[in-house]
This record gives structure tokens, C-alpha cells and sequence, in this order.
């Protein structure tokens, strides 16, 4: 059994509202959204976070941010922002990389 729920996602045990799926990565609706739409990029390799990466993970977090674009392409979302939490005191709650994609509202700066 996987031991993060964002596995569980990527091994299918639990369901998601999966948007986009390849071989390195998969996105799907957040539970739980912070703006009217609220999207989450993760990788399928079990990366706990940004800060774990090293220059081995290059064309992989390439690959994630064209798939933001991929994404907002195909959904025509013009503005968003694209957030990151690395560690609990940035926010962080799932130990598995993931790029939220926030869109459908004004945000803030700084965002707090
Ligand atoms: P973090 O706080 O780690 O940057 O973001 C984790 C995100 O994962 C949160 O926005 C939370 O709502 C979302 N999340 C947690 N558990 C699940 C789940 O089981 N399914 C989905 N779709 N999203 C989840």
C-alpha cells in the first residue's frame, strides 16, 4: 500500500478528478479549493519535496511546468498563479511534490 494519499492517487486506490495524466506526471481538482479553480500537478515519482530535487530531477520539473501550461492551454485559463509549499512552516501538508495551479479570483500580494 502507498504511504501518502497522493500515491494513492497516482496508484488509482483512491479516487480523484484527474484532468490530465502521462507517464511522469498526473493532475487532478483539489479537494479541498482554495479559488474557483484549483488545480494539482504532481510528478509520479515520490518526491517528498521541492527542496529534496537535485539536478537529476531537471527535465522532470521542466516537465511539470509545461504541463501547468498544457493545462491552462486546454481550459483557456489566461491568469493563475502557480504555487509551491516546501516544508510545514511554507504550508506544506502532503509530503509528495505538488504544484497547486490557483485561478478564477484576485489574489493577494504578499500572498500571507
Ligand atoms: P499543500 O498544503 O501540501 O501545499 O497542499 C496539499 C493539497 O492537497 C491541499 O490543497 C489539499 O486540499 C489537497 N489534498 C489533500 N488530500 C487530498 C485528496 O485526497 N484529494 C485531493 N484531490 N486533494 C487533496
Amino acid at each position: 500500500m502507498s504511504d501518502n494519499i497522493f500515491l494513492k492517487i497516482i496508484n488509482k486506490e483512491i479516487p480523484a478528478d484527474i484532468l490530465y495524466e502521462d507517464k511522469i506526471s498526473i493532475a487532478f481538482n483539489d479537494v479541498n479549493p482554495q479559488a474557483p479553480t484549483h488545480i494539482l500537478v504532481i510528478p509520479k515519482k515520490e518526491i517528498k519535496k521541492l527542496s529534496t530535487t537535485d539536478l537529476s530531477d531537471q527535465d522532470l520539473l521542466g516537465h511539470l511546468l509545461l504541463v501547468v501550461k498544457k493545462i491552462t492551454d486546454k481550459y483557456q485559463i489566461k491568469d493563475y498563479r502557480v504555487v509551491i509549499n516546501n516544508g510545514s512552516e511554507a504550508g506544506q501538508t502532503v509530503f509528495h511534490l505538488h504544484l497547486h495551479i490557483l485561478a478564477g479570483r484576485i489574489f493577494n500580494w504578499p500572498p500571507g
